[in-house]
């Protein structure tokens, strides 16, 4: 299973200055990026061309959409729908970041709609869970990861291993430079893979769970090479081309 390293540029960058970091970046990892691992960026949508075309011909790089409407086409202003995403060359896109859930008020049964429409036109999903601070602290976290996946996943019937990902993401480590623990991860990533395990039986094991919150340079390196961590998702450390590339390349 290849390890997925996800920038997530949320609402940051005009069309030049994607392009540039998204030069930047492919310049600093060329022929350095291990054949084990997948770079995924996720830009606004007004700058997917300017990726897709600095990542032309690039192998272990792919693209993704931060949103979209799970329904064909419509009267949903303000919306863009997968078939676009894909007209625009992306293969990958985000459901359920913590922005979408606690900004926008998206519930998880709108989640489990946009992983299972996404899915099912072709788009790979990663499906962003994570638990709010006073959930932690109520001892609640192994029950929110589960009803988070049961319900995110509650479309899905046959998943092909490699179109699924998992990035757990604590709702209180997202933007705020506190990252959870080596011992709290482990104790999260588990408790999704097995809660994982339950839902898709056998595929469990071949669908990559990232780990999000406040990832740096100085800390991807211990991150990734903790069990049952299959990659990391990154905001503020992947808008900078040098720093994101040393958390590729960690
Ligand atoms: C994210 O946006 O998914 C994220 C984890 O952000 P940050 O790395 O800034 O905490």
């Amino acid at each position: 299973m290849k390890k997925l390293m996800a920038a997530n540029w949320k609402m940051f960058k005009t069309r030049a200055q994607a392009q540039q970091t998204a030069n930047e970046l492919l310049g600093l990892i060329d022929g350095k990026l291990p054949s084990d691992r997948e770079v995924l960026i996720f830009p606004p949508f007004t700058a997917l061309s300017e990726v897709a075309e600095a990542m032309r011909g690039k192998q272990g790089c792919a693209f993704g959409a931060q949103n979209f409407y799970p329904r064909e086409d419509g009267a949903f202003t303000g919306e863009i729908s997968p078939a676009m995403l894909k007209d625009a060359g992306c293969t990958w896109a985000l459901a359920g970041h913590s922005e979408r859930r606690w900004v926008f008020g998206e519930d998880d049964a709108l989640v489990g709609e946009k992983v299972a429409y996404g899915l099912n036109q072709g788009l790979r999903m990663i499906l962003c869970i994570g638990e709010k601070i006073e959930e932690r602290k109520a001892g609640k976290l192994s029950q929110v990861i589960a009803e988070q996946l049961q319900k995110g996943l509650a479309g899905i019937k046959d998943i092909t291993p490699g179109d699924l990902a998992i990035a757990y993401e604590p709702v209180w480590a997202i933007g705020t430079g506190e990252v959870a623990g080596p011992d709290e991860i482990l104790d999260a990533h588990a408790c999704v893979r097995k809660e994982l395990a339950e839902i898709l039986g056998d595929t469990a094991m071949e669908t990559p769970i990232l780990y999000g919150g406040s990832v740096k340079p100085d800390n991807a390196s211990a991150i990734i090479a903790l069990d049952n961590v299959d990659g990391v998702l990154v905001g503020g450390a992947s808008l900078l081309a040098e720093s994101f590339s040393r958390i590729v390349l960690a």
